[in-house]
């Protein structure tokens, strides 16, 4: 026999979970803590309305209509039935639930970015978009594609192409760009040694651009920031040649500009709603 969270003596109102369970219910809470609960279409008198949500998730939903002593607290719940909450907080428009839910989803992330980024873009919540793209925005395309419905395909490889080449391009070609006088025997400002302009030697130029391919495997924006607080070059690719004496180990003169053009580029990066729009 299933118990009912919900069983007031004279309630107006009788919902029925998928799983067959019962809640009595006032109309009048339902319609002073929600937005559009029942609905006008759904009948008061005598007849029970069935709903397609579980009888957990309704559980969940109906403390933020009566609350109780001992709410379920929404961490204890699993990722998925947080979700259908998530869900049905919305599709009800139970504005007491939303931002308990959303910071509980907050408290899901980096490991469930995916599903949040989604639910966020359907619901059109900017602060949960921004939060959950910190994490997604640099993971590989087809892993993350994979967990993403597909109408959001293109606008997320579009997003994801544009930030990388913002970030990433835009310092390789900043490196690139820099007065180079050949591999052997130079030394970073040399040639422009007084101006405020900068030169690069072969040593630098080569561990810089490996260093800024291995950042763009950062798999997202918190560990790109975090790399960038503490650069380190591996030895590795360095092809066994240090940097050049006018720089220190970790320490090229030209890092700081580099280390300002990706983070300006974090700074001003489209954000993920831009491509939104367009489709
Ligand atoms: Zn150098
Ligand atoms: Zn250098």
């Amino acid at each position: 026999m299933p118990h009912t969270p919900v069983d007031a003596p004279d309630a107006d109102i009788t919902i029925q979970s998928s799983d067959g369970v019962k809640f009595h219910l006032h109309r009048k809470n339902l319609e002073s803590h929600t937005g559009s609960f029942p609905g006008a279409d759904v009948p008061t008198h005598g007849e029970t309305t069935h709903l397609p949500e579980r009888a957990k998730v309704l559980e969940v939903l109906f403390q933020f209509v009566y609350p109780r002593r001992h709410p379920i607290s929404l961490r204890e719940l699993e990722f998925a039935t947080l979700m259908e909450v998530a869900e049905a907080a919305e599709k009800y428009e139970v504005w007491y639930a939303v931002k308990p839910y959303e910071d509980c989803l907050i408290s899901h992330l980096p490991e469930r970015a995916p599903d949040i980024m989604a639910h966020a873009i359907k619901h059109d919540i900017p602060d949960l978009i921004g939060k959950a793209s910190q994490y997604i925005a640099l993971q590989p395309s087809a892993e993350l594609l994979k967990k993403l419905p597909t109408h959001l395909a293109v606008p997320m490889v579009e997003y994801q192409t544009t930030l990388r080449d913002s970030i990433f391009g835009a310092a390789t070609r900043y490196i690139e760009a820099l007065p180079y006088e050949g591999f052997y025997g130079s030394y970073c400002n040399k040639l422009t040694k007084g101006t405020c302009s900068a030169d690069i030697c072969g040593s630098c130029r080569v561990t810089l651009l490996a260093w800024i391919a291995r950042l763009e495997k950062s798999g997202s924006i918190v560990v790109l920031r975090a790399a960038l607080k503490t650069p380190v070059f591996d030895e590795k690719h360095q092809q066994g040649r240090e940097l050049c004496s006018n720089c220190r180990e970790n320490n090229c003169q030209n890092l700081p500009a580099i280390v300002k053009i990706v983070e300006d580029a974090i700074e001003g990066a489209r954000p993920l709603s831009d491509f939104l729009q367009t489709k």
